[in-house]
Parts: structure tokens; C-alpha cells; sequence
């Protein structure tokens, strides 16, 4: 461990909540993502003061501190690269306010995104960003990478729900951003600026969130298609057709085979399955828009549709995609599923095009790749499935995501629709956004002048994700 103030900070959060023990820093140093690395020490603040006394300190010690919710981040946002003090912010998890008249509530950073949502139930309405992480993901990682989820195509992403924030900047100090109402022209909106900058500007200590009424009905429809190609295209279509599906889903032929392999849930082996989901609190206005997708589907050549509004027959028809993530890391007993190139946005159009480059790029340098996703935010996830222990697939992999990056660059697509930047996406965020990557170093630096921060992501990442940090697997 580095040269650090131990004490001082058991001083701030009392001996409990400061950990150095080597196997609590190597749980620390990793998160969803291929990457590895050690805190030199894990604090566990209980309120706003501690941060704030944390920070201070950490600034005038010039140590960097990287904020850690859940650690279900992919890209290895929550991976501390330079070392120093990892932020555990899940001892702040109250609910603060639930206020149905004025249609926001109040959070501490640390709350799980499933419990606020357990909270908000008997009010009839509900938090809608919600990965599909939302078992541990934090209301924090949440704000860090602007997630969203499966109903985002129709509620937007977390930056579209929050309303206002305290933060502690690197400093110690405490601002209040944003408002508690619906609209806000006053100024600069840092709030939303804090959303998505993945733990580099602030602190946040508490949020101000916006929350929406549980629809009376919902209906989820799917349909299977012959062709890749077709199935994009009824993404396309529906999505310029005017109907707002509250839920567009694609699920590829690799994806169908690997739940297949490992659940038998019997889905049909075509080449793409489509599920789309309406709600209202109309039953008329959801029959109306599961029509209007049901006749795309249909022209565009798409079979076995079926529909449900019954709460347990859509969870069967929801199965497959709900378990695509665990069915991926048992495809088989050699393959690890990784996340790399995961979660790329491109315009509708090329939907289809994009989830057939990726299988080819996969074939190519001889790697597994899945193509499914969010179709109706424009999202497309992959995994990667490789040998993690062989030397040769870290290096198709590394030429496998270049390749994706060119191409999604190439059809005006963007690095990452939900999941972040971290270390492993850097080279291509950077690629991406070349002619504004100053303006972004200008604002770190009127945040964050000693960059103490979560330094060594977004801007200042490493080029190479190979070798930016140790790998989470060990190469035979
Ligand atoms: C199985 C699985 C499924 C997933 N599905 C989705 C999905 O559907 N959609 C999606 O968007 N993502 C998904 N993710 C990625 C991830 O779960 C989300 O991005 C989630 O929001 C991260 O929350 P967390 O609490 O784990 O954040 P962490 O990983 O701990 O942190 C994420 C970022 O936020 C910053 N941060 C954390 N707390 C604070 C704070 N208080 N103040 C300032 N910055 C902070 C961190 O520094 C870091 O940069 C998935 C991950 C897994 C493992």
C-alpha cells in the first residue's frame, strides 16, 4: 500500500468503514469489465460531512479517489488505475422523500435501484431508467454512466429523470444543481452534466428524481424472422411510424442458441426474434399500438407472432431475453463472455447491417459474438465470448472491437449507448469525439484541478484496453 494517512481517515468514518486488507482491495479493484487493479485503501462514508471531510483530505494529499456504487460497471469505471481511495457509497442508501404531489423523490447515492422502485409501488408509479442491473446497481452508477434499460425507447435514460443533485466536489465543498421542477432555464444545467461523466466531476451525495405512473396495461408481442436483415428493417419502420413502444428488444441467432443450450426454453433457431412491448392506461391505446407492430412485423416477414397482456404469460415470453446474460457465461465451459464493444448506439437504419458486421467481424478473428439489445433506443449490446487464459484471443479481441469501432463510426453511430466509456472503450470515445476532447479536459480541470478524481478514464485513459490495467483472467 502507498504512503497514506490511515489514520485520519478512520477518524472521519470510524474503524469499520476503512478496509486495507489485501483480499478486500483485490474485490475492490475489479467490476464487470476485463479489468484489474488495487485501491490502496476502501472507505465507507455514512453521511455528506464524512465525504466532504474525505475529499478535503484527499485534495490536499493530492490521492486519487475513485466513487464506487454497485461495481457492475462493464468498461472499468470503477477500476482504479492510479490507486488510491475507492469511495463505497452504499452505506448512504435512505430514501429521503417520496412526493407524489410534486412528482419527485429524493435519494441518498448509495440506494439499490430495485429498492427505490419497491418503494414507489404503493404510490402507483415507478423509476424508469432501470438496468437490467437494477438488482445491485446503484442510484450513484446509475447518475455515473447515464444507464438506462428495456423501457428507455419510451422514458428515456436516467439523464432524463433527473431533476437535481447535491454534490461534493473534489475540494470538500458542497453545491446544490438542477431544481425540483419539471422545467429549469436557469443557467447551465451541471446537474445533467454530472450524469454520465462517470465519477470524474463530483460526488453526488443526493438526488433529486422524477418518476412516472405505472400503466394499467401492458402488452408484450413477439415475432420471429428468417432474416437478420428483416427484422432490423421492422425496427426501422416501426420506430418511424409514430407508435412509441415501451419496450423494442432484438435477440439474434447466437443469443437464441446460447438460451437454448443452457435454459431449453424452446426458442424457435431463426436468425432474429423481435419483442415489443405498449402500455398506456388505455387498454384501447395498447391495442392500438401492439397492432400497428404486429402488422410491420408481418410485412416484413415475420412469424409466430404472439401477445400477451397476462402478467405471467409476458415473463415467459421475456424469459429468454432476461436470461441471455447468465445463459452467455454458461455457453460453454471454456468460453467467458466478456463485455467489449458491448454497447454501441447506430441510427435504425443500419440496425441490421450492425448486428451482421458484427457476426462477420467475429468470424474473421475467430471469437464468438452476440448481437441483441434495446433496438428501439438504437442500442446494440454484443458479448464477446473467447478463452480468456489464451494470449491469441486478447489479441483477436483487440482487433475484433477496432474493427466494430471503424464501422460504427463509419454509419454516424456512437461509442456507447448506456454502459460508458471506463478504460476499455477510450481509444474509440476518443476516436469519436476528437474535435471536443479539450472542451471536456477544460471542464475536468474547472472541476477537478488536481485531478484527483477517477483519473486515467474517458479523455485520459490509456490507448490499449489490453494493457491500460491488469486483465481479470490470468493468460496460460
Ligand atoms: C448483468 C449486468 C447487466 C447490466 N445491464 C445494464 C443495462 O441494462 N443498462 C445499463 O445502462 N447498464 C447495465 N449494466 C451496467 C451497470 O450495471 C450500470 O451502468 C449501473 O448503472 C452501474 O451502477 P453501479 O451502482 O454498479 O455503479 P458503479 O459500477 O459502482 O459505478 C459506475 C460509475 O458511476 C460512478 N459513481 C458511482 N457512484 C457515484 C456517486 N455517488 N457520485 C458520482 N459518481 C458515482 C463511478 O465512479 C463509476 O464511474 C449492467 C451490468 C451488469 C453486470
Amino acid at each position: 500500500m502507498e504512503k497514506i494517512d490511515v489514520p485520519r481517515l478512520i477518524n472521519i468514518v470510524g474503524e469499520d468503514n476503512v478496509k486495507t486488507d489485501p483480499a478486500d482491495l483485490y474485490i475492490y479493484g475489479s467490476d464487470s469489465s476485463v479489468h484489474s487493479a488495487r485501491p490502496w485503501v476502501v472507505v465507507r462514508p455514512g453521511n455528506t460531512e464524512q465525504v466532504q471531510a474525505i475529499m478535503a483530505f484527499a485534495n490536499e494529499e493530492k490521492i486519487p479517489v475513485i466513487t464506487r456504487g454497485g461495481g457492475s460497471g462493464m468498461c472499468g469505471q470503477t477500476v482504479p488505475v492510479k490507486g488510491g481511495i475507492t469511495l463505497d457509497m452504499k452505506r448512504m442508501n435512505r430514501i429521503l422523500e417520496i412526493n407524489p404531489s410534486d412528482v419527485f423523490c429524493r435519494v441518498q447515492p448509495g440506494v439499490v435501484d430495485d429498492d427505490l422502485n419497491h418503494a414507489l409501488k404503493p404510490f402507483g408509479v415507478f423509476y424508469p431508467p432501470t438496468p437490467a442491473s437494477s438488482r445491485i446497481a446503484t442510484i450513484g452508477g446509475e447518475i455515473g454512466n447515464n444507464a438506462s434499460g428495456v423501457r428507455s425507447v419510451k422514458y428515456g435514460a436516467t439523464r432524463d429523470s433527473v431533476l437535481g443533485m447535491k454534490v461534493v466536489l473534489p475540494d470538500g465543498s458542497l453545491v446544490t444543481l438542477g431544481a425540483r421542477t419539471r422545467v429549469e432555464a436557469t443557467g447551465y444545467q451541471l446537474h445533467k452534466l454530472i450524469v454520465g461523466s462517470e465519477g470524474t466531476l463530483g460526488v453526488v451525495v443526493e438526488a433529486t428524481l422524477s418518476f412516472v405512473p405505472i400503466p394499467k396495461f401492458r402488452c408484450l408481442g413477439m415475432a420471429n424472422f428468417d432474416r437478420l436483415e428483416d427484422a432490423g428493417q421492422a425496427i426501422a419502420d416501426i420506430m418511424a411510424s409514430g407508435v412509441v413502444p415501451s419496450m423494442l428488444e432484438l435477440v439474434d441467432s447466437v443469443a437464441i442458441k446460447a438460451v437454448n443450450k443452457t435454459m431449453d426454453l424452446g426458442l424457435p433457431e431463426v436468425e432474429a426474434v423481435l419483442l415489443y412491448e405498449a402500455d398506456a392506461m388505455v387498454k384501447e391505446a395498447v391495442d392500438h399500438e401492439i397492432n400497428a407492430m404486429q402488422q410491420v412485423c408481418k410485412k416484413h416477414g415475420g412469424t409466430g407472432l404472439t401477445s400477451s397482456y397476462d402478467a405471467a404469460e409476458r415473463a415467459k415470453i421475456f424469459m429468454g431475453r432476461k436470461k441471455l446474460f447468465p445463459a452467455l457465461s454458461k455457453f460453454s465451459d471454456v468460453l467467458s463472455s466478456t463485455s467489449l464493444a458491448d454497447d454501441m448506439a447506430v441510427p435504425y437504419s443500419k440496425m441490421a447491417e450492425t448486428a451482421r458486421t458484427i457476426h462477420e467481424i467475429a468470424e474473421r478473428n475467430n471469437i464468438i459474438m452476440t448481437a441483441y439489445g434495446h433496438c428501439g433506443s438504437g442500442c446494440m449490446h454484443t458479448k464477446i465470448l473467447m478463452e480468456p487464459t489464451r494470449q491469441d484471443q486478447w489479441e483477436s479481441a483487440r482487433t475484433a472491437v477496432a474493427e466494430i469501432y471503424e464501422y460504427v463510426r463509419s454509419v454516424k453511430g456512437t461509442t456507447s449507448a448506456e454502459h460508458g466509456i471506463g478504460i476499455s472503450k477510450a481509444s474509440a470515445f476518443k476516436a469519436e469525439k476528437s474535435d471536443s476532447l479539450d472542451l471536456m479536459r477544460n471542464i475536468k480541470k474547472a472541476f477537478d484541478p488536481n485531478n484527483i478524481l477517477n483519473p486515467g478514464k474517458l479523455m485520459d485513459a490509456h490507448e490499449d484496453w489490453v494493457t491500460a490495467t491488469d486483465l481479470r483472467y490470468t493468460i496460460a
